[in-house]
Parts: structure tokens; sequence; C-alpha cells
């Protein structure tokens, strides 16, 4: 049976290699710092999340400013790639079942996001559209302790990754308790305090320490 149409497999570049992207599950308020700056208090007892389409992703470059919003913010994370399947895992198995880790920016429509909240509707128009999960090359080095954020040279956010209420294989353990995940799957952490307003021609560099920097340009 012959398809339709070409549909392309977004990828990310890993060492020479490229990890194509299968899923991207988003983890909300997993800084107290955040959290706080949201106005509400962060879910000790359990990590939620959301997710972004895998046709969300970018790579590093130029990133239109997207329609239907007036409050584009910026959240710097730490991005974990799982390179094995997993269900019901273990924490020893979660945390092996991370290859790869990057620096991402989840990019958010806040006003959408706002009226979303206030109206008790989902999250989707706010948080999973074109362009909205920047993902810098993925890396198996060591990463942190530093996460970091400037928008055209001033820092905005400027954390710690131990600042994370979940750590990386407590994020994994409980996403393999909801699904079959499976290489390709990606994981974006969380983002520290700082978030704030981008604007057309904003650059933005963003750097986790040990991990491949990333920088965007609104245009
Ligand atoms: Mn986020």
């Amino acid at each position: 049976m012959t398809s339709l149409f070409d549909l392309p497999c977004p990828a990310i570049p890993l060492d020479d290699a490229e990890f194509p992207v299968r899923r991207i599950f988003c983890i909300g308020r997993n800084y107290a710092d955040h959290a706080a700056e949201m106005g509400v208090a962060a879910d000790r007892d359990k990590p939620f999340f959301f997710t972004k389409s895998a046709h969300a992703l970018a790579l590093p470059g130029a990133i239109p400013y997207p329609p239907g919003t007036a409050d584009l913010h910026h959240e710097v994370e730490l991005v974990l790639a799982i390179g094995a399947p997993l269900f019901s895992a273990t924490t020893a198995q979660a945390a092996a079942a991370i290859i790869a880790r990057a620096v991402g920016l989840d990019l958010t429509r806040r006003d959408l996001q706002a009226e979303a909240k206030d109206k008790r509707r989902p999250w989707d128009a706010a948080k999973d559209f074109e362009s909205s999960a920047v993902i810098a090359p993925l890396s198996r080095a060591a990463a942190g302790p530093g996460i970091r954020l400037s928008v055209n040279g001033a820092v905005r956010q400027d954390g710690k990754l131990s600042e994370m209420i979940f750590d990386e294989a407590a994020l994994v353990v409980y996403l393999s308790k909801l699904y079959h995940l499976q290489p390709g799957d990606l994981v974006m952490t969380g983002t520290p305090a700082g978030v704030g307003a981008l604007q057309p021609g904003d650059r933005i560099d963003a750097k986790i320490d040990g991990l491949p920097p990333l920088s965007a340009q609104i245009t």
C-alpha cells in the first residue's frame, strides 16, 4: 500500500547520529520558585504533566513569533531522551533508560494558558503549537548543576537542576506507570523561576552546565 503523503519524522542530533522524536512529555511546576511566581503551590505528592506533539519540535535558530498570542513566554528546561522501552519501571531502570540530555525551551502562549486555567479548559493551544519545543543537540554527558537563560544578554532564569522537586528518574518512573515509554520519547522536566515575555527580535541564550548550549532568535 502506498502512502498518501510523506510525513517526515522530526529528529534531534545526538553525537554523530540523529534521535528520532516520538512523543514529548512536559512536567509542570517542578521547581517551587516557579510555581510560586505562577501564584500556586507546587504539589509534592506527585508530578503532573502535559504533552507537546512531536511536530512542535524546532531546532535552535530562527523561531517565528507564534500567532494568537500577545504574551509568548520562555521556559528553559532540562530535556531527557528515552532510549529503551520502559513500563512500570524501577528507579534504576528509569535512570538507565535516560540515554541523553539537552537544553530545551518550553515556549508558552501565557495569555492563552491563563484563559484556559480560568475557564478550566485544556492547555493544548497554550503549550502545543508549531516550534513551541525548541531543543538543542542531545548529549550523553552529565548535566548540571546550573540552568540559565538570558534574553538579549540579560539573565532572566538562573537556577539549579538540584532544585527540581521530582528528579529525572522520579519523573520517568511516574510517566512509566501511565505509558509504555519507548525510544524516541522526550521528557521536558520543568522550569525554574524567571519566566517572562519575548518579543520579535529577541535573542535567547540558554545553557545547562555540561550540555551543548541553545541559541535562538524570535523572528
Ligand atoms: Mn514548562
